[in-house]
């Protein structure tokens, strides 16, 4: 059976799938390898670089390394290519190193069955993904990743998402530590169900720590940042220039979501909604934090002016 430079078959059954939280489709290899994959480009969007640029990430393609003799990990499936156009082959430093050293967690997330371009001695790939590791490792992962249950099929979509508790892991884990704020590590210890709990209270749903259909529904509506006490009536838009925090609403917020998406996407990947919720409130402490400025999630008169807003 003819394989691929990391030992996977070449040409295997393979799907579409789109990379959770956002709309790349790619093609990568059924089972263990894509699932991986899979994990490892969602967290790349979500955590170092926005994949939904350009229409350049790609999964499957048979053919040889280029330049080379050996069959590329591409021919397997078993690779795949992120942002290929801004961080073009044979090219170093397309990475700012806060962006390196969280592409390393995220690898160091999956056991490191995953090997990233950058990484080679020789001719860079920064744009490449690739597994690293044989089966029976890339598996083990994957259901860790899977929460221990049956794989994910393919594509599973945003609709009819897995309950998480204590003791999931995963990419939707890390979505719902992202969204309430935390560190987003994709292992759903004490600290995620303590968070989950405040926020369903505030929900007004049963503080059960379980994040199941009533609260994925909260969460992926997008209201969740939401804001204790401003149900009812329509909230009253933040007018520019004034103080942004928790709870502001409108198209300054709006601005500043945008903003710091743009200035800063090695850690900031918010959706533009105009809704200041825990998400934003972390993006900004994060930014006040490696500017200098009281982290206090406030957006006043130093932060926006800092931000030249
Ligand atoms: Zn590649």
């Amino acid at each position: 059976m003819a394989v691929s430079q990391n030992g996977w078959p070449v040409n295997p059954p393979r799907s579409s799938r789109t990379v959770p939280g956002t709309n790349v489709r790619i093609v990568v290899a059924d089972g263990p390898a894509g699932d991986v994959l899979m994990y490892v480009l969602s967290q790349f969007d979500k955590r170092v670089e926005d994949l939904d640029q350009g229409a350049d990430d790609w999964g499957y393609a048979n053919r040889p390394i280029r330049g080379g003799t050996a069959t590329s990990n591409h021919a397997s499936a078993t690779a795949a290519d992120a942002n290929a156009t801004r961080h073009p082959l044979g090219k170093r430093g397309t990475f700012t190193g806060p962006q390196v050293a969280e592409i390393h967690r995220i690898l160091s997330e999956v056991d490191n069955v995953v090997r990233w371009g950058g990484d080679y001695s020789g001719r860079a790939d920064e744009m490449h993904f690739e597994i690293n590791a044989p089966h029976s490792r890339v598996a083990a992962v994957a259901t860790r990743l899977n929460g221990g249950g049956n794989p994910s099929p393919p594509d599973s979509g945003s609709g009819g998402r897995a309950t998480l508790k204590r003791g999931s892991s995963g990419a939707d884990v890390a979505l719902v530590q992202r969204f309430l704020g935390l560190k987003a590590d994709g292992i759903f210890g004490t600290d995620t169900e303590s968070a989950v709990k405040r926020y369903q209270s505030r929900q007004g749903i049963t503080a059960d720590g379980i994040v199941g259909p009533a609260t994925w529904a909260r969460i992926t509506s997008g209201l969740g940042g939401a804001v204790p006490g401003t149900g009812g009536g329509t909230p009253t838009p933040t007018p520019p220039g004034a103080t942004l925090k928790r709870g502001s609403q409108g198209p300054a917020v709006t601005t500043l979501q945008r903003r710091l998406n743009a200035w800063y996407p090695a850690y900031s990947h918010l959706t533009a909604d105009g809704i200041y919720g825990a998400g934003t409130e972390s993006v900004v402490k994060e930014f006040q934090r490696r500017a200098g400025l009281v982290a206090d999630g406030i957006a006043g008169p130093r932060t926006l002016a800092a931000l030249k807003l």
